[in-house]
């Protein structure tokens, strides 16, 4: 009888552990700037088109100059970073230097960019520091690329850049999932969120989104087009905007509207966090 009781709760035991380890890790999310953010989950660290800075703008949230230097010292909270991503190579997304000292000053990190973003690192004297660490995601436009770095699944998406029909023709973009701690976080950089068929054809839809970073800077027809392809195709469960204009109330309060997602997040403050 005594055996039978160890072994139901041996069984109840396990049971509950396999439900345990079932479970996502818990996620937590510090804003920088603009499209810069800090995600931590599963013991892991990625900081996407946070390494910016040094000048002011309008248009969007630049990192202070303090946490320019927290961030290139690879101090807390961004010390231990695993990946350092990139959508693209524009200057409130990335700056060449400023990820060079992070790479420099953060041994483990592994910077994954378009090419572009790559080459503007080779003219830095401690570029032969830190090449071995970069990894070129070479997804063509409406194409993508994947790699493993540090257990993080990484999948670059080709799309274009918003505009790339005229002024941002030639700007190499990527938006990005990343499958990590049991959760799938997309980031859209400055996509042009256009087309219902190119986020078909990548795959949307197959698996649950956790989290969206999305890019709202715009508005007007293309704003509800982009409510809609989130909402319809993509489906994530949380959104979090970004490049919004400072200072300004966000366009038809997309803060409060519930059309895209459960809940949905505006960042306002560098550092501020959200927890799981
Ligand atoms: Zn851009």
């Amino acid at each position: 009888m005594r055996l039978i009781r160890v072994a139901l709760l041996l069984v109840i035991f396990l049971g509950a552990a396999c439900g345990r380890s079932d479970q996502p890790a818990p996620l937590t999310v510090t804003y920088v700037a603009n499209t810069g953010f800090l995600i931590e989950c599963g013991g892991k660290k990625i900081l996407i088109d946070a390494l910016f800075g040094g000048f002011e703008a309008d248009w969007y949230h630049v990192p202070p100059g303090g946490i320019v230097d927290l961030m290139t010292a690879a101090r807390p909270p961004f010390d231990n970073v695993d990946i350092i991503a990139v959508t693209h190579a524009h200057t409130d997304h990335f700056n060449a230097r400023m990820v060079t000292d992070h790479l420099v000053n953060n041994r483990r990190g592994i910077l994954v960019c378009p090419a572009q973003a790559a080459q503007a690192l080779e003219t830095d004297p401690r570029y032969h520091d830190v090449k071995d660490r970069i990894r070129i995601m070479a997804a063509r436009r409406d194409s993508t690329a994947e790699l493993t770095v540090a257990g993080v699944e990484i999948k670059a998406l080709g799309t274009p850049h918003e505009h790339s029909a005229d002024s941002h023709r030639d700007v190499e973009h990527l938006e990005y999932l990343f499958t990590v701690g049991g959760r799938v976080i997309y980031h859209t950089g400055d996509g042009e969120m256009n087309d219902v068929r190119r986020y078909q054809a990548y795959g949307f839809g197959e698996k649950p989104i956790d989290l969206a970073f999305v890019c709202w800077w715009d508005a007007g027809d293309r704003l509800t087009f982009r409510q809609q392809l989130i909402h319809d195709i993509i489906r994530p469960e949380r959104v979090i905007l970004m490049h919004m204009l400072p200072n300004r109330p966000p366009i038809g309060n997309p803060e409060r509207q519930q059309t895209v997602a459960k809940e949905v997040i505006l960042p306002q403050l560098c550092l501020q966090s959200w927890g799981p």
